[in-house]
C-alpha cells in the first residue's frame, strides 16, 4: 500500500462514483476515517437513470430508486455540505459554511451538472433534470399539464419524451440537430429514434434552435429562430451537462471539461493523492485517448480502480482501460450501446431489421469494429461486447443469418 491504511480520506460527491468509491476504499483494506461529503440530502444516495423513465412516469417511487449499501461501511457522511475549494498543499477540503476536512487522500466524485437554457432563469415551468428532487418537482406540474416541450433530443430528451407520452401529454421536441442522436450513434440509429418519436406521436421540430421561452413569471411559449411558436404548459430541458469542478478551480488540479487525470484515474497536479471517478474524471485511456464518459456503468468500474491507484499506486491498479458502455430505454425498447462511435465511422446492420425494431448495428473504423449498437435485444449484448473488445475485424463475421 502507498496510502496508510489508518490515513484519512475524503470522497467529495455523495452519489454512485463516491459511494462506490467507499466501498472500495474498505474493500482494498482501507480503515482509517472516511468522509464522503455530498450536496444533496440523500443516504443512502439514489439512482439517477429511473428518474427519466419509472420514476417520472410513477411506475416506481422514488425510495426504491435508492442505491443499496452495505452495512458497517463506517462513513461519516456529510449532507447538504457543497465543497468550495481544495487546498493540495495543506491536504484540506473547504466546505461552503466555512468548513474543512483533512485528508491523505482524496476522491473527487462530483458528477455533472445540468446545463441550463440560457434565458430562462427565474422563468416557472422550466425544468432540468439531474435530480430525485428535480423530478418530483417536475411530476407535481405534469400532474396538471397537458402540453409538454422538451428542449434538447439527447438521450435524457427522448426518454422524457417517451415517459410524457405514456402519461398521455402532448409532447413537443425539439433539437438543432436533425436525427436525434445521430451525432452520438451516427444516421442510421438516429434515423431509427426519429422514427420512433414519430410513430409515438411525439411533435418534432429537429433542425430547429430555441430563439426564447416566452411567458409572464412562467413559460407559456417556447418560440424557435424560424419564428415558430409552441404554446406549453411546461419546458424540460436537457442539453447536456458540465463536469462539475467549479470548486477546484486554482487548486493546482489540472481541468480541462472535467479533472484531467493519468491512466490509472489519479488526477494530474495532485501529487499522487487526489484521484477522480465518475462523470468529472477525464482520463487517459490507453485505447481511446483522453476520455470522459457519462454513463452509469463507468461511475462505478471507474471509482473501484481510481481507489486502487489511491491506496496501491499505478504500478499494481495498472491503466483503466474500459470498454465504455451505456442504455437507455425509449418507448419500451431498450438501446444499448458498447465501444466508442465516431464521426465517420462506417456502420453497418449486422442482425436483425431496423423496420422491425430489433438489430444490431456494427460500427467500424480502419478495419476494426470499434462499437456495436444493440436495440431490441439485450442478449445479443454480450457477444457483441466481446467482439468489440477483441478488435475484431470489420466487417465483423454474420453472427445470426
Ligand atoms: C435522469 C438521468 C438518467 C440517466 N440514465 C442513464 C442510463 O439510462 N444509462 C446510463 O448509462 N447512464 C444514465 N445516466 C447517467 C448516470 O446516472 C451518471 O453517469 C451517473 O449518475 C454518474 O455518477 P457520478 O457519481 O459520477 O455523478 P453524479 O451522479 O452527478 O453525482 C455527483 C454528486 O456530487 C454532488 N456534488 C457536486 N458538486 C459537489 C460539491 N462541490 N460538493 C459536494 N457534492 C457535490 C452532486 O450533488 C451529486 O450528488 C442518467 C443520468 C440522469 C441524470
Amino acid at each position: 500500500m502507498i496510502l496508510d491504511p489508518a490515513a484519512p480520506v475524503v470522497v467529495v460527491g455523495a452519489s454512485l462514483a463516491g459511494v462506490r468509491a467507499a466501498q472500495a476504499l474498505r474493500r482494498e483494506g482501507h480503515t482509517g476515517a472516511l468522509t464522503v461529503i455530498g450536496a444533496e440530502q440523500h443516504w443512502p444516495p439514489y439512482d439517477r437513470p429511473p428518474l427519466s423513465k419509472q420514476v417520472l412516469t410513477g411506475a416506481l417511487d422514488a425510495e426504491r430508486a435508492r442505491l443499496r449499501l452495505p452495512d458497517g461501511l463506517g462513513v461519516e457522511v456529510v449532507l447538504g455540505r457543497r465543497a468550495t475549494g481544495l487546498d493540495l498543499r495543506r491536504g484540506e477540503v473547504t466546505g461552503d459554511d466555512g468548513s474543512s476536512f483533512a485528508f491523505d487522500g482524496l476522491v473527487v466524485a462530483t458528477g455533472a451538472t445540468p446545463r441550463a437554457l440560457p434565458g430562462t432563469g427565474g422563468l416557472a415551468g422550466v425544468h432540468l433534470l439531474r435530480t430525485v428532487d428535480d423530478v418530483a418537482r417536475l411530476r407535481a406540474e405534469l400532474a396538471s399539464a397537458t402540453r409538454v416541450a422538451i428542449v434538447g433530443a439527447g438521450f435524457i430528451g427522448c426518454e422524457v419524451a417517451s415517459s410524457c407520452r405514456s402519461l398521455g401529454l402532448d409532447v413537443t421536441l425539439v433539437d438543432a440537430l436533425d436525427p436525434p442522436l445521430g451525432a452520438v450513434l451516427g444516421a442510421t440509429a438516429g434515423g431509427f429514434v426519429r422514427q420512433q418519436l414519430l410513430a409515438n406521436g411525439v411533435r418534432l421540430h429537429l433542425g430547429s434552435t430555441v430563439a426564447a421561452v416566452e411567458g409572464a413569471g412562467r413559460a407559456r411559449k417556447v418560440v424557435l429562430a424560424d419564428g415558430t411558436e409552441i404554446d406549453t404548459d411546461v419546458v424540460v430541458v436537457g442539453i447536456g451537462v458540465t463536469p462539475a469542478t467549479e470548486w477546484l478551480e486554482g487548486s493546482g488540479l489540472q481541468l480541462r471539461d472535467g479533472v484531467v487525470c493519468d491512466e490509472a484515474c489519479r488526477a494530474l497536479g495532485g501529487d499522487g493523492r487526489v484521484v477522480a471517478a465518475g462523470d468529472v474524471a477525464r482520463w487517459d485511456h490507453p485505447r481511446y485517448g483522453s476520455l470522459r464518459t457519462e454513463h452509469w456503468t463507468n461511475a462505478g468500474e471507474q471509482a473501484a480502480h481510481a481507489v486502487r491507484a489511491l491506496v496501491h499506486g499505478p504500478a499494481v491498479a495498472g491503466p483503466y482501460a474500459p470498454t465504455p458502455y451505456f442504455w437507455s430505454d425509449q418507448f419500451g425498447v431498450k438501446l444499448q450501446f458498447v465501444g466508442i462511435a465516431r464521426p465517420g465511422d462506417e456502420v453497418t446492420v449486422a442482425e436483425g431489421s431496423v423496420e422491425e425494431g430489433r438489430f444490431v448495428l456494427a460500427y467500424g473504423r480502419d478495419g476494426v469494429t470499434v462499437g456495436a449498437l444493440c436495440v431490441g435485444c439485450p442478449r445479443r449484448l454480450v457477444e457483441w461486447q466481446a467482439l468489440v473488445d477483441a478488435r475484431a475485424a470489420y466487417p465483423p463475421p454474420v453472427l445470426v443469418p
